[in-house]
């Protein structure tokens, strides 16, 4: 069999500027790769580049024909383990390349099989959580007329950005705003150790359901501290990068995120995934502002997570694909009744 793998970059513009506490979001640049076995059948893959994680749009340009190379020398759809070996020989970083890559022979082995992902993962589709729905950072009051857009647009939980000068008045008013909705909340960082256990008490009272990376993934003892002291679940996501992250995290955190955009492939997340299980630690599938193709992929891992943060795909303007829908923050596998992940250009 030969393989055929090409690639290009998309540029998406986000449905309004997206602002966490190191940044804001206007235009993500996504690397879109398809890979056709010349019997009819093509995967399509992407990942979102994080600079954080060391990665731009260009440097997985760079890196991507040598990855697709790789690809077609071993010509095998099926031969995924040994791609993934050669793939991480090839390039050592770049985990959006790799798991652009990995998504579309994921998506053509499914579709060469004739079953949608998670069936050919033999994974319960009832078992998939709900996605939350992220409310970046802006001003208190347009982040609680977001909220409500949110909740009456059928989302029952909302994760909540933070990291500023007005933690405190962005919980209090997104909270008023969304009496019902469940509030997890994301840090990305930003607070000190002491400003972190003062929060996660004013978080507990408000009922919030989860505290999201608190502190500098640079900093493991002042993420134990804050665990410990904790009356709400923690969960690591900067600091729980790859696989052997998960048993470090283990006595610092509740939670571990898992993103392909970290992980660099469908096959890591899925390890870590039972790791986290094995170490007691719950997984939440997370994601960055990035199209269906890679969101769909790790939708349909959805149930082997009490979380899920997908909504990627809803903070985009226009996404070009369609591929696992989310109406109200429903995943609904099930009704996923195409092989592969179910992506097709719109
Ligand atoms: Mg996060």
């Amino acid at each position: 069999m030969t393989l055929d793998a090409e690639f290009e970059t998309l540029s998406l513009d986000t449905e309004r500027p997206f602002t966490i506490a190191r940044g804001t979001t206007r235009t993500v640049e996504y690397p879109l790769v398809r890979i056709s076995d010349g019997d009819g059948n093509e995967g399509i893959g992407g990942a979102a580049p994080t600079r954080h994680y060391g990665e731009t749009a260009a440097t997985a340009a760079a890196v991507l024909p040598d990855l697709l190379d790789a690809v077609e020398t071993i010509g095998d759809p099926h031969a995924l383990d040994r791609i993934e070996r050669r793939l991480g020989e090839v390039v050592r970083r770049n985990p959006a390349a790799r798991g652009a890559v990995s998504v579309a022979l994921h998506d053509l082995a499914a579709k060469r099989a004739g079953l949608p992902l998670y069936r050919l993962w033999g994974l319960d589709p009832d078992r998939a959580p709900e996605t939350c729905y992220t409310i970046g950072l802006d001003d208190v009051d347009a982040m609680a007329e977001h909220a409500r857009e949110a909740v009456d647009r059928g989302f029952s939980t909302l994760k909540v950005k933070l990291g500023t000068d007005r933690d405190r008045e962005i919980v209090r008013t997104v909270r008023s705003a969304a009496p019902d909705a469940a509030l997890r909340v994301d840090a990305n960082e930003a607070w000190s150790r002491a400003d972190a256990v003062r929060m996660a008490e004013f978080l507990a009272d408000f009922g919030v359901e989860l505290l999201e990376q608190p502190v500098p993934a640079d900093e493991p003892e002042a993420l134990r501290r804050v665990y410990e002291s904790a009356a709400l679940p923690v969960a690591a996501d900067e600091s729980c990068v790859r696989l052997p992250d998960v048993p470090a995290v283990a006595d610092r955190a509740d939670v571990i995120v898992i993103k392909l955009s970290k992980c660099a492939s469908l096959r890591e997340a899925r390890r870590m995934a039972h790791a986290a299980r094995a170490e007691g630690l719950d997984v939440m599938l997370g994601c960055m502002v990035e199209a269906q193709p890679s969101i769909a992929a790790m939708a349909h891992l959805a149930p082997l997570a009490e979380y899920v943060d997908l909504d990627g795909s809803l903070l985009l303007a226009d996404d070009p694909f369609e591929g696992v829908g989310m109406p109200g923050g429903e995943i609904d596998l099930a009704a996923v009744d195409r092989p592969g992940t179910g992506v097709r250009e719109r």
